[in-house]
Order: C-alpha cells, then structure tokens, then sequence
C-alpha cells in the first residue's frame, strides 16, 4: 500500500457496489445513505485497512488521523462531539466482510464515553438510568471483545447484583443499581484483563477497530468461512464500520427491531419482523427479552409503522432482492441501520422468486440465479407423519421448518464431539450464541428455550436449513446437570426427542416423518429453469413407484435404471440364487426364465411411468456374491445346525444315563421322556438337518470359489454379460418384450440398453450382436417395430481412451462417473471416504471429494476426451452421466461446459440438477475450472 492509500470512506462517499473495499454492511450503509434513507452519519474503514493491520500487527501508519478527520465530520452533521461533555457524540464500531458472516465476528456500541461525557449524556437525555446503562453496556462489550474478557465474569457480576437487588429482569434494575453495575464492571475488567478500561474516547476507537479487524480470525469466524467455503476471492478481511450511535432504549417512543421485507419462513409478501419498545439491538438478537411481531407496531406506533413500511418497499425496491434489515426508533424518529440481503428458507426463496418476477421486479434469470440449486436439498427436508397424533412434551415458535429427531445435547462441543461419532442430534439451549456455531453443524436441529422467530438460534438453523424450535419457555434447561424439564417431564442427555420446526412442537422419542411434496411455485420456477437450459435433467430409477416420482419432479426420462436392484427383492433373491448356483447352463437358464416375467413387468412398469421418455436399463452389473450370504453367516448356520443334531444324539442318551444317576428319577419321567424320543426320532428319519447341512455346505463351498480379494475390479459388468450371455438373453429380451407390450398398449416407449463396465470395443460387439438378434425375434414375434438404442457406459479409463471404436458400435455413451472416479484416482470408492479423504480436505490436499464433486482436472479430462474422439467418429452420438455427480451443481455445470446432452441423478435431486443445469447456462459466460 502507498502512503496515499485511502482506508476512510464516508457513508455519503462510499461506493455500495464495492463490498470487497467496504465489505457488505459498509457498502448497503453508503448505498442506503445514497438513494436517501435515513443511516446516522458515519463512516468504513475498509477491508484494505483490516488486511494491512492483520499483516504488520498495528494499525497503518495515518490511518487514526483519517478516522479523526472524518470523525469531525459526524460532528459537524450531528451538533455533537465525541467524548464532550456537552452533548457528547457516541459512536458504534461494526464488522462486516464481503460475505455476509452474522454474529461470527464483532461489534463494539456506546464508544465515547467515559465519566465526562455520560455526565452529559445523562443530561442531555434527562435519563440517567439510560446513561447508566449505556456505560455498562460499554464496558461490557469493550472488555470482552476488545479485551478478551470473558463473558461469564460479567455475567456473574450481573447475576449477583440481581440477586443483592432482589429482582429478575435486567428492566427492573433502577439507574443506582446500574451505577453500582458499572463500577463492578470496571473492577472486572482491572482484575481479568489486567488494564484499566480506557477513559480516552479516542484511545476507545482506536481499540476497538483493531479489535474488529482481529475477529476476523477468530475461531468461529475461520469455522464459518471453512463451513460455507468463503474464499478469499470471496471475502478477504472484514471492514470496520463507526455509526453515529442511536438509541431504541431511551423511553417509550423509542424501540429497536429486525425485519424482512418478505417472510423468510414462507415468503408470503408481507413485512415481516419483530421490535421492542424501549430496548437495544441486542436484545432483541440474543433473544433475552421476547420481542412482538411488527404487526403489533400498528396499534403501537402508527405513524412509525407506516414510515416502516415505506422504508421496507424502498429497500426492497432499490435492492430488487428481499431484505434483512436492522431498524432503531430513537425518540420518534426511525433510523436505518444496516440492510443486506435476506436469507430466506427454500420455500421461501422459491416463493419469493416467483411473486418477484410476477410483480415486475425482477425478471425469470434473476429469479432463477437467486436460488441455489443445493437450496432445494432444504425442499426435501422431512415433516412429521401427518397421521402422527401424539401430544406434545412442549411448544415453541416455529422458527425453521422441518422435523428432525436425535438426542438431547446440551452445549455445542459434546454436539460436535457426538456428531462426529455419527449420532443424531438437537442441540437443547436457553438461548444460542455465535460461539455455538459448531454445534449447529453437528445438530439435526435446534431448540431453545428463550429468544423470537429472529433470534440467534432461528437465523442461523433457517439458514442452513435445519429445523429449530424456539422460544419454548416451558422448558427449563439446566446445562450444568445435563437436564431439562420440558413441561412435565425431566430429559437428561442422550435422550431422544422430534421437533417439529414447522409448528414449534417438541415431542418425546422418535416421530415418524414424511418427504414433502412438490410446491406449485416450485414447478413453475423449475419451468422457467427447464426453458433456460440447454442440458438435460433425467433420473435414476430402479422400479416404477421411482420413476413416476422422478416424473412428477420433473424427470425427461430414465438416465439409469439398475437392474440388480429388482434382483435384490425379496420375492426373488431365492430365483436369483438358484440362478447363481445352478451347476448346469440347463439349470441356470430354468432359473432365468423364472426371472424374466418377473422383470418384463418391472420394466412395463417403468414404461408406462415413462410413456414418451427415454428410458435406460443397465444389464447386470456387480459381482454376483453380492446376491449370496456371506461365507461368515454361512458358517454360522452350518455350526447352528451341527449343535442343534449333536443336541438331538445326546437327548437320545437320556434315559439311560438318568437311570444311572437316579432310577426314581428315572421311573417318574419314563413316559415323556419316550414320547419326546419317539418324536425326535420321526424328525431324524426326515433328516431335513443332514439336507439344510449338506445345502448349505454346497453354497458355501461355492461362495468360496467365487469369492474374489477386489470384486469391484473383478467378475462383473459385462463380464457376467460374456462368461453367462444366458444372463443378459433374458434381460434383453424382457426389456424389449416388455417394450412391445406397452407399444400394443398404445404407450410411446424409448427403451436404451446400456452395458456396464466395458473395457474393450469386443466386448461390446459380442452384446451387441445379442441384442440385435433377440431385437429381431421380439419384433418379428410380436409384429410391431420396437425403437431401440444401444450405448455403452463409460465408467473405466480405457473407454475412454478407445471412445472413437467404442462409437462405432454404440449409440450413446453413459458416463459413469463412480467407477471413473475410482479408476482415475485408484481409490477404492467403497473405503476412502471414510479413511482418508477427511483428512486430505483438512490438509488441503483436496479441495473437494471426488466422489461427490466431479474432478474436472482428471475425471473431467477423460470425459473430454472421450466425448471428442466418439463424436468425431459419430457426430450425433448421445452423452449422459448417471454417477452421483449428475445430481451435484458443480458437476452439472462442468457436464454443460463438457457438451453432454443429459445428466442423471437420484429422484430427490431432480429438482436440485433442473435448476443447476439452467445455471450453467445462465451463467456460461463466467465459467472457469479453477
Ligand atoms: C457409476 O459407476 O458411476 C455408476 C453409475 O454405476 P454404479 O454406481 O452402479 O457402479
Ligand atoms: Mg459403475
């Protein structure tokens, strides 16, 4: 930086575009003061300021002389002086980065006063309660954040003069207890920080900004970043933001509170909010004091509603993007203090995009870009089984929809520290804090006990789409013992409960829940999605009840339907092992053709789901074993069997050895003991033990010889295909029968077979030339012409190496990207995702896991390949994918870069890839692989 840098900049000057200078409550301040709303007068120092500190350990060298210069400024605006006696000037200093962070970093009120000026204050207020309060609230904030005074050494102070006090609530202390308060908090901060509080407001600011600048490296503002992947591209360093100070707390026309410009929970269009009267910022944020809804403000304060309201439209208007905003009426008089963009739940984004583009504000891609696509996971989260009529242990506010079940924990590290080990949780508070950040990453969901539907807990759970339950007052939480008492029941930790977010009940134990459905304006923004893009959005499904609800959401057909699944079912494992076992072509066939009506309907089934869709079957693919017991419960059976009939051998011995040990005995029990003999010996002579014996022991002899040390790279795929083409005769042929039933019908099907695994064009042909004859007996058999296409999946390196010979023979390729991960990284997909890939995030080895997030380097480059050289070969060949990362955003807009037609995923993420895939398009002017 050169000396004439510039680190101040006015809230009038200030550029409210440049949140990367200004960061984001900076830049909205300048950009509110510009368009005229009414911001107290301030000024930014900016993120430049911030990152220059945090290199060199101290502020740069003329930046307090700017600070002062504008500092005079305010005073002109204002009439008033900082640290003055005579209508002293108080000022806040407030974070604020590129990347809206709430709570994870800090925020200083009240600076400027000192024994001079709160004399002044109380003077010119007339309220010396209210000066009282200020200078605690100061001393407080100060020593904690720019001090490193911890919070439950002033808490403690509090709490013991309530109690010397006899009162509650903090409003019932009067200004001489307030007094008292703050010389005890001066106290704590000599005895805990070893400094006086400084007197000197300018020595304060100067404090305070540096203080605001370190909590940019504060620990839960670092796990936030890492949580939400804010790079430094995203956001580097916060700003520090010094506002006139305006006060909610100085009487009955004054008040404080927080709204959206549309509810954030539903997105109905409707200011949405809480405030209270006579009370600051804070409180209302930390939930002490239960606020009332905005509505309420009506009957309260007309005249200040109505400006509220203009001031909302405004912000809205301006912004065109919903908006959070922090609002302060000092005496009548309502002041703007902050506004950013709002963060709404998924139903509410979705809602609110629709209505927006409705009412003329924005047009269909903005309401498409402002939604993104992982959003709509939250679109899936569960409710509560609607036929469940159980009663409820407690009831809160419904903060953030959704049900969500796990077991009590107290405090946010035994959450992390649990959800680590895998359990479920709801994290059971008074009330949140941004240090509990960790905690709602591990927790399924969050309760409290204190706070409104915009308090800590609530924002943050809605944010991350979590269910929370808040404000529930009936229940009291005592975190030292690890209990609660919700209502008339007393929970311990580990104690299973269900909250429902969408209506504020907590229940005892597990509560079944639901999927949710399909939003009306969810289908229409996924229209306007669909209209956008140029790629394909197919699911993948295995039976019929999937792919009719892969249709109703939105499905262009069947990219992957995975046979073995229907082998797997319970009505037919045992044919399927009889197949596998069979020791004869003969006997396997038999099997088979017990299979094939049993899959012919399955595949009508996802026919008619389909009717006018392409729909694509994938003959056999794993490693038979799959559909065996394993040799360890084979064994166990076995060794159950031989102890039951060695059982049987020693009971025959009975009689005579008890007749030995004790004729009386033996004479009294004589008759039942012959009955049971005679009854076990009929069992014997059906030697149903010695078959179920010698049966298994022949299974297991022949799971042994399977057995393989690397299955996934062994006999499967079209392996299977080549080494028992009777397999894959009766897959084809139940696909194409089925086909030419559903066409005799009168249904309009699209079948594709897909062969799984293929290495070499040879193998290919072999299938091919199978399909292609048993394609024409089915036509020929059933006299109407079946369409068919025939492609290969893509899913080892060497296909797409050999891409160009594989498109000689199949008309679409299907990448699957699973085993391409596999095989590009030579990591297992069945282990590394619970060994090693962790700890190659957290060393930054990895940016992302491959076998969620498509690899475009490697994986990427392979498919880039291959689709070159199979076009080049045959230029309308077909390309999909059907790994998981066709439900993945970041792969989807690598699979639109790529030129694949389609991309196909799991039902649930239709949704999710329908709006991906028209931000690729959207977007495709900004796309970059770095
Ligand atoms: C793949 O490998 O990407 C694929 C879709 O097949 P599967 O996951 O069934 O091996
Ligand atoms: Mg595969």
């Amino acid at each position: 930086m050169t000396a004439a840098t510039k680190w101040v900049y006015a809230f009038s000057e200030g550029d409210g575009r440049n949140k990367m200078l200004l960061g984001g409550k900076g830049a909205n301040l300048c950009e509110m003061t510009r368009i005229g709303l009414p911001v107290p007068p301030g000024f930014v120092v900016t993120t430049e300021a911030c990152l220059a500190y945090l290199a060199a350990g101290r502020l740069p060298d003329g930046l307090m002389d700017d600070v002062r210069a504008h500092l005079a400024r305010i005073e002109a605006a204002t009439g008033k002086r900082f640290g003055a006696r005579s209508s002293p000037l108080l000022v806040s200093v407030r974070s604020g980065s590129a990347m809206s962070m709430p709570g994870m970093m800090d925020t200083i009120l009240n600076l400027g006063l000192n024994p001079a000026s709160l004399t002044g204050l109380i003077e010119a207020t007339g309220n010396e309660r209210f000066g009282w309060d200020a200078y605690r609230r100061l001393i407080q904030l100060f020593g904690k954040v720019a001090l490193g005074v911890p919070d439950e050494a002033f808490d403690q102070a509090m709490a013991t003069l309530k109690q010397e006090a006899g009162v509650r609530l903090d409003i019932e202390l009067s200004a001489e207890h307030l007094h008292d308060l703050a010389q005890r908090y001066l106290e704590v901060v000599r005895a805990k920080s070893g400094h006086s509080f400084p007197e000197d407001p300018q020595r304060q600011l100067e404090v305070a900004i540096a203080a605001v600048f370190r909590s940019w490296n504060g620990k839960r503002a670092i796990d936030y970043r890492k949580q939400f992947k804010i790079t430094p591209q995203m956001a580097n360093g916060t700003a520090a933001n010094v506002c006139t100070m305006v006060f909610g707390n100085l009487g009955s026309d004054s008040a404080t509170g927080v709204g959206f410009t549309r509810n954030p929970g539903t997105g109905e269009p409707a200011v949405y909010g809480e405030y209270l009267v006579n009370a600051q910022g804070e409180d209302v944020v930390a939930g002490i004091r239960t606020p009332k809804p905005i509505l309420a403000m009506v009957e309260e304060m007309p005249a200040l509603h109505a400006q509220l309201m203009k001031l909302a439209a405004t912000l809205e208007g301006h912004y065109r993007e919903v908006q959070d905003f922090e609002f302060t009426i000092e005496r009548g008089k309502l002041w703007a203090l902050q506004t950013r963009n709002g963060k709404m739940n998924a139903p509410a984004m979705v809602r609110s995009s629709v209505d927006m583009v409705h009412e003329g504000l924005i047009d269909k891609r903005r309401a498409l870009l402002r939604v993104a696509p992982a959003m709509f996971e939250q679109l899936m989260v569960p409710r509560l089984d609607p036929s469940f009529r159980g009663k409820p242990l407690a009831t809160g506010l419904p903060a953030s929809p959704g049900a969500a079940a796990g077991m009590i924990v107290f405090d946010a590290d035994t959450a992390e520290a649990r959800g680590k080990s895998g359990a479920k949780i709801i994290l059971v508070r008074e009330e949140t804090k941004p240090e509990d950040i960790h905690g709602f990453f591990a927790a399924q969901g969050v309760l409290t006990s204190r706070g409104g539907r915009t308090s800590h807990a609530a924002v943050v759970a809605r944010g991350m789409g979590k269910p929370c339950v808040s404000g529930a007052e009936s229940i009291v939480v005592d975190v030292r013992n690890k209990v609660a008492h919700i209502g008339p029941a007393l929970l311990k930790e580990g104690q299973i409960i269900t909250i429902d977010g969408s209506t504020g009940a907590v229940y005892f134990g597990e509560v079944p829940t639901v999927e949710v459905e399909f939003s009306r304006d969810m289908a229409t923004l996924l229209s306007w999605a669909d209209e956008a893009a140029r790629l394909g959005v197919r699911a993948n499904a295995d039976g019929p009840r999937e792919a009719r609800r892969a249709r109703e959401w939105g499905a262009q057909g069947i990219g992957l339907c995975r046979t073995e699944r229907m082998f797997n079912q319970m009505d037919r494992l045992h044919i399927v092992q009889e197949m596998i076992l069979a020791d004869t072509k003969q006997a396997r066939v038999a099997a088979l053709e017990k299979l094939r009506p049993i899959q012919k309907e399955d595949f009508k089934g996802i026919f008619k789901a389909m009717d006018g869709l392409p729909v694509t079957v994938r003959l056999l693919d794993p490693p038979m074993h799959e559909f065996l017991p394993t040799v360890a419960q084979l064994e166990l059976e076995i060794a159950h069997l031989r102890h039951f009939r060695d059982a049987i051998a020693s009971l025959e011995e009975m009689p005579e050895t008890l007749k030995l040990l004790n004729p009386r005995l033996h004479h009294q029990y004589e008759g039942s003991l012959s009955k049971l003999l005679g009854g076990l010996s009929e069992f014997k002579e059906s030697h149903l033990d010695d078959d179920l014996i010698a049966k298994k022991s022949e299974v297991l002899k022949k799971v042994r010889a399977m057995a393989e040390v690397n299955p996934m790279l062994g006999h499967r795929g079209v392996r299977l295909g080549i080494t028992y083409p009777e397999i894959y005769e009766m897959q084809i042929r139940a696909i194409l029968e089925a086909a030419a039933e559903c066409i005799r019908e009168g249904l309009n099907v699209a079948p594709e077979i897909m062969v799984p695994q293929v290495v070499t064009v040879e193998e290919l042909k072999r299938i091919a030339v199978l399909v292609e004859t048993i394609h024409a007996g089915v036509e020929a058999a059933s006299g109407c012409k079946v369409p068919l296409k025939f492609g290969s999946m893509i899913e080892v390196v060497r296909a797409c190496l050999r891409a160009a010979r594989m498109a000689e023979t199949a008309e679409f390729f299907s990448f699957g990207t699973n085993d391409l991960t596999q095989a590009t990284f030579s990591f297992s997909r069945e282990d590394a995702e619970n060994k090693f890939l962790p700890l190659y995030y957290d060393a930054g080895l990895l940016r992302d896991n491959p076998f969620e997030v498509l690899d475009v380097k490697g994986v990427g480059e392979l498919m880039k390949l291959a689709i070159a050289n199979g076009r080049a070969k045959r230029p309308e060949l077909k390309v999909g994918i059907c790994g998981e990362h066709g439900g993945e955003p970041a792969s989807i807009r690598f699979c639109h870069h790529a030129g694949l037609d389609y991309v196909s995923c799991s039902g649930p993420r239709v949704p999710i890839a329908r709006l991906a895939a028209a931000h690729a398009k959207l977007l495709e002017a900004e796309y970059s692989t770095e």
